[in-house]
């Protein structure tokens, strides 16, 4: 099972993970980025590269 975490003490809620994912893992819900379906998560790693700060993890 995979795991994306977001780091609630590094995130600044840029919202870039949630554009670059072309699985729909992310989702906003009142106001903030969170990982709504984590299991759909297929590895790409564009989450991770892609966020400004590093506050996405994907554990497999
Ligand atoms: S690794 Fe890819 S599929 Fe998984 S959450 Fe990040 S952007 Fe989405």
């Amino acid at each position: 099972m995979i795991d994306v975490k977001i780091d609630p003490d590094t995130c600044e809620n840029h919202q870039v993970c949630r554009e670059v994912c072309p699985e729909d893992v992310f989702e906003l819900r009142a106001g903030k980025i969170v990982v709504a379906r984590a299991e759909h998560c297929t590895e790409c790693w564009l989450c991770v590269q892609n966020c400004p700060v590093g506050a996405v993890t994907i554990e497999a």
